[in-house]
């Protein structure tokens, strides 16, 4: 490697004198993984986690570009708390970190931000995520709004907000015996189906956040073939968990949208197979001990990502045979850094590319402890877990970042 680009490719070559050599024998080296849905919580939120710690995850993960989620105080919705963060994320000089900046100001479905000014800025994707954008018009203008800026996607979190306000997890019979509010699959529907209607009438585009239910792959999938300019991204766990993980009451295992039956997770799957999802994405979301611990129907939603999603990945999909280990490290590298526009992400192991690499061991095996975590949180729905396959080192143009699975600062 030289000036963070890959010189050469091959079985075996004679390093030069001084060189740095990494071991990456029985190893997969793939492009550097692209997380379009992280919560870095900094500014307001950095007693769960900050950019740094968050980038340290990152990096551990294996993921050298992320996209920060704008549900922060205050939220990012104008150019000054972008240049925050991007501060903040070169200081810590672990991860690219992309901002992604509110579609509305201050989230609340209000009125749009200054997306001209915002696209300047460099910010690709506007999401509201945490809410919903409720209002069809204003969702309309917003689609209308980006038409002419370069790149420009906007990504819904598509839970209908008006039929999940009293809810706390899927509705269905695990809420019924646990005697909480639920969040219909119904709420997810029909914000896409409303959003795919704008995209037919505006022709703008969209991206799917953490899609959790059959009919969002079908109406994507459909939307897809008509020749709509939509994405759509999964989690790693609505690929592997069900409803069923909350029966206890346990709050690790609530999130927004909430975990599904097995046969949303199985069409999913059948989704991520088939090309119709195009990104996995870990919506990394910490949460302070201490509000976890409060009873489920009081804690925030949200999980930890970052640091399982390869093993996570590899072990349940790729390892269970619902895709094969191209298509989930495709959608976990180059088709991510397609959406976001990251043009030195997700490229080809080849000469003259930007060493933006990932060095996965896909035979070792850990148990997930996440008190060993990066991260200022511990919310892991996969504790204690079993896996098979972790990242051995993460380089960052050329880089190591991470070597034999330590963070390097
Ligand atoms: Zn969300």
């Amino acid at each position: 490697m030289d000036d963070g680009s890959v010189v050469a490719v091959a079985p075996s070559i004679d390093p030069p004198a001084g060189a740095t050599v990494l071991d990456a024998s029985g190893c997969l080296v793939t492009p550097g993984l692209v997380d379009l849905h992280v919560h870095l919580r900094q500014p307001g939120g950095e007693e769960a986690e900050t950019v740094e710690t968050g980038s340290r995850g990152a990096a551990l993960g294996g993921f050298t570009a992320v996209v920060a989620m704008p549900n922060t105080t205050p939220a990012q919705d104008d150019v000054e708390v972008i240049r925050a963060v991007r501060r903040w994320a070169a200081e810590a000089d672990l991860c690219d970190v992309h901002p992604s900046a509110a579609i509305t100001v201050g989230r609340a479905g209000e009125r749009l931000v200054d997306f001209v000014a915002l696209h300047a800025a460099g910010v690709r994707i506007f999401t509201d995520d945490g809410n919903e954008v409720a209002d069809a018009a204003l969702m309309r203008a917003a689609f209308e709004a980006c038409l002419p800026l370069p790149g420009a996607v906007l990504g819904q979190h598509a839970e209908c907000a008006s039929l999940v306000c009293d809810g706390h997890l899927h509705e269905g019979a695990v809420s019924a015996a646990l005697g909480l509010g639920g969040r219909p699959a119904a709420a997810e529907e029909i914000t896409v189906a409303r959003d795919l209607a704008l995209l037919r009438l505006t022709g703008g585009r969209l991206h799917v956040l953490h899609a959790s239910c059959a009919t969002t792959a079908a109406l994507v999938r459909a939307a897809k073939a008509e020749g709509l300019r939509v994405t759509m991204e999964v989690t790693p766990q609505h690929l592997v968990l069900t409803d069923a993980a909350c029966a206890a009451g346990d709050p690790t295992f609530k999130v927004n949208p909430p975990l599904r039956p097995g046969s949303d997770v199985d069409a999913l799957r059948l989704a991520l197979a088939d090309g119709t999802v195009d990104a996995i994405a870990t919506d990394h979301a910490p949460h302070a001990p201490h509000t976890k611990a409060r009873p489920f129907a009081d804690a925030p939603p949200g999980m930890l990502g970052l640091e399982t999603a390869v093993g996570v990945a590899l072990t349940t999909v790729v390892g269970g045979g619902h895709a094969s280990l191209e298509t989930v490290l495709g959608a976990l590298s180059w088709r991510p850094a397609r959406i976001a526009g990251m043009t030195d992400q997700g490229r080809p192991v080849a000469p003259g590319e930007p060493a933006n690499l990932c060095v996965i061991d896909p035979e070792a095996r850990w148990k997930v402890d996440a008190a060993m975590m990066a991260s200022r949180s511990r919310n892991s729905p996969f504790a204690g877990w079993d896996l098979r396959g972790r990242v051995r080192h993460t380089l960052r143009r050329g880089e190591p970042v991470v070597l034999d699975g330590t963070a390097q600062r």
